[in-house]
């Protein structure tokens, strides 16, 4: 319902409702800000401001700063954004378990719940356990009535971001294009917003991990499979169909592993977790390690973590398989830091866990083989958010989507319908 006279004006600057919407994003970002303050950064008149920020006040998008009230009129107050207003809940379904947090309007997290949960069980039983789970949050939530707002989620794997749906995952069969959005819109009345979960992790480092700081970073998550969200000038780059970033299939020259995707030498079939178990139980069998054939003995299987465990004990064979995972992976990131030119590269996921060698690997193979001039500052680094990325995503994915310029400035239109702003 965008209205094309209200548009930004190129030559006088924002007014009617595109006015209130800039107004708000300038809060939304640098509040608290006094009213004289917004007049000096958007160049509006004092009226102007003045009618909007009693409109925004009413909507109860923004609040007053009581904590500046000393002598102050109530004019003189500056304003906030008011991230208590409402609710945002998101969801951070993984392979094998689910987390599902209720946020406030800044992606704060004020309680939240997980459980195992395979989604090899199909869409309709995972979505009965998730809508559980937020009936159950909702209903213990007991700090006064909020307005639910919307609802952000990350699955794993390939979604049409436009529409909702997930189109022919490969982890998940039964998926394919199943109404993911549509289920969660109707049975909770609020606008909901479904990505992958690599995209929504780099939506999270962006709102408060490592990547506020940078306009251009990629994310990459290596787990079960290794996939990359990239960021450019501040905004999530999806691609033409939302599945920018599926480095997993990238091919590793020289390697003819199978994947199941069909093709050979694929990164994530010959470096994510599943091929480090690989490598490690063919040391096992072989004798080249015999921490590993140990540890085979008394576990029943090895995982990726176990293989961190023992090159932490000094086993030779282990600190090889992670510096071979690391060096595949940096191969391909080198690739893509001569094509886009990041600032920065957030290293995620559980194989992220197999520390410093692992990190030394891929740092070593981007420096070597990328461009002198695209490596000059480039920071390449783990994230600290580490599973939290995914909860805080959906939340943030969510409220890019519902507080983005048109949809504000639809909220003021709505507003201005109800009558004059001052009472
Ligand atoms: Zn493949």
């Amino acid at each position: 319902m965008s209205q094309p006279e209200n548009e930004k004006n190129p030559v006088f600057g924002w007014f009617g409702p595109a006015a209130g919407a800039a107004i708000f994003r300038i809060i939304k970002d640098f509040g608290p800000l006094s009213r004289a303050e917004i007049v000096r950064r958007t160049g509006l008149s004092k009226s102007t401001v003045s009618l909007h920020a009693e409109k925004l006040l009413k909507m109860g998008l923004v609040a007053e700063d009581q904590s500046q009230r000393n002598g102050l009129g109530r004019k003189g107050l500056a304003l906030r954004f008011a991230a208590e207003a409402g609710l945002i809940i998101a969801v951070d379904l993984g392979a094998t378990g689910v987390e599902v947090g209720l946020c406030d309007l800044e992606a704060r997290i004020i309680a939240c719940r997980s459980e195992s949960l395979s989604v090899l069980a199909g869409p309709q039983p995972v979505m009965e356990r998730i809508f559980a789970l937020i009936d159950g949050l909702l209903a213990s939530y007991r700090d006064g009535p909020r307005k639910l707002f919307g609802i952000g989620m990350g699955l794993p794997g390939p979604v049409e971001f436009g529409s909702g749906l997930p189109v022919s995952p490969p982890i998940m069969p039964g998926w394919h294009r199943y109404p993911v959005r549509q289920a969660l819109e109707s049975r909770y009345g609020c606008p909901a917003y479904i990505d992958n979960d690599v995209n929504v992790m780099a939506c999270g480092e962006r709102h408060s991990g490592l990547g506020r700081e940078a306009e251009n970073f990629i994310f990459v998550k290596i787990g079960t499979g290794i996939g990359a969200g990239i960021f450019c000038d501040g905004k999530l780059y999806r691609g033409t169909q939302g599945c920018a970033g599926d480095i997993g299939h990238v091919g590793v020259d020289t390697l003819d592993t199978p994947c199941p995707c069909g093709n050979k030498g694929c990164l994530e079939s010959v470096a994510a977790g599943p091929a480090i178990a690989r490598m490690a139980r063919e040391a096992a069998a072989n004798g080249a390690s015999e921490l590993l054939s140990q540890r085979l003995r008394e576990a029943g299987a090895l995982t990726a973590a176990d293989v961190g465990d023992l090159a932490d004990h000094g086993d030779l064979a282990c600190v090889e398989m992670i510096q071979q995972s690391g060096r595949l992976i940096g191969q391909v990131l080198a690739k893509l830091v001569n094509f886009f030119n990041p600032s920065l590269i957030i290293i995620g996921g559980g194989v992220a866990n197999l520390g410093g060698r692992f990190l030394a690997a891929i740092r070593e193979q981007i420096y070597q083989r990328s461009l002198p001039l695209a490596t000059r500052d480039l920071a390449i680094k783990r994230s600290r958010l580490r599973e939290r990325a995914g909860m805080i995503g959906a939340a943030a994915m969510a409220l890019e989507e519902i507080f983005s310029h048109g949809k504000v400035m639809a909220m003021v239109v709505q507003e201005g319908k109800k009558g004059p702003a001052s009472d």
